[in-house]
């Protein structure tokens, strides 16, 4: 409803109503909407670009963000890579050097995805978004291939070791006899007096003197091959095939205690010690066999003495006594 508007007329004294005309009011509204049309284009503007910077500055500082973390990533991916170089290294160079493999191929080691190089650039050229994450996972799958190939590798060795443990096991290791206070060693390896002939002889074992019925063990583990009597020479004899070209000969039993072809492990009881054969007094002649040849057996106790044992029974193996055959 249209307000009623009055003037004082100094000329009549009197209140007299307002008339308004239509111009007017049509002037007075375009006025109107000419300011407010004039403010409204000075705010929008700033409006705008307040808001709008504001956003930007967000989206902004989130890309920096990223960035950031995906340099931190990169940084991650590339000690991670330098910690499976390192692996592969070892892997290479130690364990297959111990285990007498060939290292792993470098065309299997980076798995058909092309060398290390191909993503190294990358990161420094200023990437899209799109782009860097590409990079990332590009990466990642690189690595976790590589692993793969690693891993696979770990597998090969683990078999290795489970055999190098094999040979280890098999190969002739300790002594004959128990010996634990070093005294039983008679007569060792190479010139010796021959007991009954009484010259210098090559005595091909070494003489362990215990009394009749000692137990003897199994020096490693094996195959027993050899189980015979003969009335002179060794007299009851058993040997035993260890594999890896060894084979080890207990002589001059008083009785078995195996048979032929039976599997044995290293310390269990072959027989015991007699005087059978070629022999002046109850012992056990033992000889380690190695591809084909004699060898010195006092190299091969290595698992049950310290240093210093050793060094004794190399000692009294050397003394030139007379064998007891
Ligand atoms: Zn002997």
């Amino acid at each position: 409803m249209a307000r009623i508007k009055y003037y004082y007329d100094t000329e009549t004294c009197k209140y007299e109503r307002i008339k308004t005309r239509t111009s007017d009011v049509i002037s007075n509204l375009l006025g109107f909407l000419a300011v407010a049309f004039l403010i409204a284009l000075a705010i929008v503007p700033v409006y705008n670009s307040y808001f709008k910077s504001s956003r930007e500055a967000a989206l902004h500082k989130e890309n920096e963000e990223l960035r950031l973390y995906y340099t931190m990533l990169s940084k991650e991916m590339k000690q991670a890579n330098d910690m499976l170089a390192s692996l592969q290294d070892r892997d290479d160079n130690v364990y297959r050097v111990i285990f007498e493999a060939e290292p792993v191929a470098s065309s299997v080691r980076s798995a058909g995805v092309g060398g290390s190089e191909r993503y190294k650039d990358l990161l420094e050229k200023g990437l899209d978004q799109e782009e860097m994450i590409l990079d990332a996972f590009k990466k990642v799958d690189k690595l976790k291939k590589q692993m793969y190939v690693q891993t696979k590798s770990y597998d090969d060795i683990l078999k290795f070791a489970k055999n190098k443990a094999h040979m280890w096991a098999s190969i002739p290791a300790v002594q004959p006899v128990s010996n634990k206070e070093l005294k039983r060693l008679a007569s060792g390896y190479g010139m010796r007096i021959h007991p009954i002939y009484k010259v210098k002889r090559m005595h091909t074992g070494i003489d362990f003197s215990a009394t009749r019925g000692t137990p003897i063990y199994a020096t490693g583990d094996g195959v027993v091959t050899i189980v015979r009597s003969n009335l002179g020479g060794y007299g009851k004899e058993v040997q035993i095939d260890h594999g890896y070209g060894y084979i080890t000969l207990y002589a001059h039993m008083e009785n078995f205690n195996v048979k032929a072809g039976q599997k044995i492990k290293r310390g269990e009881c072959i027989g015991y010690v007699g005087s059978t054969g070629s022999s002046t007094a109850p012992h056990l002649h033992y000889e380690v066999i190695h591809n084909g040849s004699k060898v010195n057996p006092v190299h091969f106790f290595f698992n049950e003495l310290t240093p210093g044992e050793y060094e004794k029974i190399l000692e009294m193996a050397s003394v030139e006594n007379q064998s007891m055959s």
